[in-house]
């Protein structure tokens, strides 16, 4: 007997954080004009890329590594099914609990419960996408259980209730002093004369987390990678602090997209390689921790695994659009974006910003309910280059900028231009009509309605005074084959 399970669907409206309240260029328009914020980006992403940039150029074989990188990841999508129910049979086996969630909301009632029956009010969280994804803090917080980030920049965006802005540094928009001002304003029990040095405030923060970590019984975290053949799950880090939730709460609850799965442990290898340096520019990660199941009398003794779908099965039912499940989060695109460098993070109304943002959302919402975003980039493909992995994110653009609503103006436009150059006659006229849009439209103005929208994010190009059909009808005509012309023969 076999179980339909339907048409893969998107990702739920109403919870989670996938869609912005507003379109992409307006969002952007008002991040252009923090100075600030630009100052900060500007500072941060530049020296990100340099650290990146030295540590790559040490690896002879980078290129053979993102080749690799690229094809595990495209073998894991070919049959990603079969490596998932491979991974539930391991982490059972090794005494986990594995929950399968299709959406978020699904994700969000599972550990609210599974947090619920330990009957602690308060849990410690790892630093992770998929979380924020699906709203999991306001669940819990709804459920009246007090999420606390223990990640710094996780911390100082909590603190400072705002949203974050990078994917691995989530407060890349907050300058020093705005922390200090944050930390005062909320960290319970923090000095009054904290200044805004950096180890002064990351010490503030070590005091308020430690006595988190320890009477907190129970964990959330995300994965950046599972092993199918042996059900172990593994989180990279630089602070140390998603070892102390890895370890110290009696319960861990994992929540991690489908798509992260490897088959085998040396997959992992080419993975460890690109990883840190792609994103942090460190050669190593500070500190990786890998668990598999539960072992007695060795950190947590519950240890559950949610598998989120929220939209990734749509994802991957495309071809083409697929590969942005590739993804391994390293950030490596958003710090090389021109369009990320100047707008930032918040400006995408997602949690995925940036180059990848720009093709991940749109497809786990559906390409309409995030139809800007596609289009914000100016294609240079810089993300490509950088990409770890190779996602190839300038073509994923153009496919989903073809999938995007079109407005009907534009549509009409278009199927009028089509039928227009299929007819000679046709064009020729619409060349001479076009000198007429040349002082309707001048240049630097753009076209006037309804085709405004058109020229409103580009240049109208100045129009030549003379078609090339005109120049051809008006050339001087060229002697028959064979008959001596009467140019010089200089020059030839
Ligand atoms: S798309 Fe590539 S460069 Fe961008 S975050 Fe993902 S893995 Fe890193």
């Amino acid at each position: 007997m076999t179980t339909f399970l339907g048409m893969p669907v998107t990702a739920p409206r109403g919870v989670g954080h996938l869609r912005g309240d507003q379109t992409f260029p307006r969002a952007a328009r008002d991040a252009l004009q923090n100075s600030q914020l630009r100052r900060n980006l500007r500072h941060a992403t530049t020296t990100i890329r340099g650290k990146s940039g030295r540590v790559i150029a040490e690896l002879p074989d980078w290129q053979s590594l993102r080749d690799a990188g690229s094809g595990i990841k495209a073998d894991v999508m070919s049959r990603l099914p079969e490596l998932l129910v491979r991974l539930e049979e391991r982490v059972v086996a090794a005494g986990g609990v594995v929950h399968w969630a299709a959406d978020a909301n699904e994700a969000n009632a599972i550990v609210t419960e599974l947090v619920k029956a330990t009957g602690s009010e308060r849990v410690i969280k790892v630093k992770s996408m998929a979380t924020q994804e699906i709203g999991l803090n306001e669940a819990l917080e709804a459920a009246g259980i007090t999420p606390v980030e223990t990640d710094l920049a996780e911390l100082i965006v909590q603190l400072g209730d705002d949203k974050p802005s990078h994917i691995l540094v989530p407060a890349i928009h907050r300058n020093r002093s705005e922390i200090r001002e944050i930390f005062l304003r909320a960290m319970p029990g923090v000095d009054p004369a904290l200044t805004d040095d950096p180890p002064v405030l990351a010490a503030a923060a070590r005091r308020y987390l430690r006595e988190t970590f320890l009477s907190t019984r129970v964990a959330v975290s995300g994965a950046n990678f599972a092993i199918a053949e042996t059900g172990t799950l593994g989180v990279v880090e630089s602070e140390g602090n998603g070892r102390m939730c890895l370890t110290l709460p009696d319960t861990l609850i994992t929540v991690m997209g489908i798509e992260k799965v490897l088959p085998t442990w040396r997959d992992l290898e080419v993975f460890l390689q690109l990883l840190p340096r792609a994103s942090t520019g460190e050669r190593m990660n500070p500190y990786t921790t890998m668990w598999t199941g539960v072992t007695p009398g060795d950190g947590p003794q519950n240890f559950h695994l949610v598998l989120l779908d929220n939209g990734r099965s749509a994802v991957l039912a495309d071809t083409v659009g697929r590969s942005a499940l590739h993804c391994i989060r390293c950030s490596a695109c958003l710090n090389v974006c021109p369009v990320y460098e100047r707008t930032g993070g918040h400006s995408y109304g997602s949690v995925y910003p940036g180059p990848i943002g720009a093709v991940l959302s749109p497809q786990l919402t559906g390409v309409a309910d995030n139809a800007s975003l596609p289009f914000a980039s100016s294609l240079c493909g810089a993300c490509f280059d950088a990409c770890p992995v190779k996602i190839d994110i300038p073509s994923l653009l153009v496919h989903l900028r073809d999938k995007a609503p079109h407005p009907v103006a534009e549509r009409a436009a278009m199927a009028a231009a089509a039928r227009i150059m299929d007819r000679p006659r046709w064009y020729a006229s619409a060349q001479r009509a076009a000198k007429m849009a040349r002082i309707a439209g001048r240049r630097g103005r753009g076209l006037p309605p309804p085709l405004s929208g058109w020229t409103a994010g580009r240049d109208l190009p100045e129009f030549p005074q003379q078609t090339f059909r005109d120049w051809w009808a008006q050339r001087p005509a060229v002697p028959p084959a064979g008959e001596p012309s009467s140019g010089s023969e200089e020059g030839r």
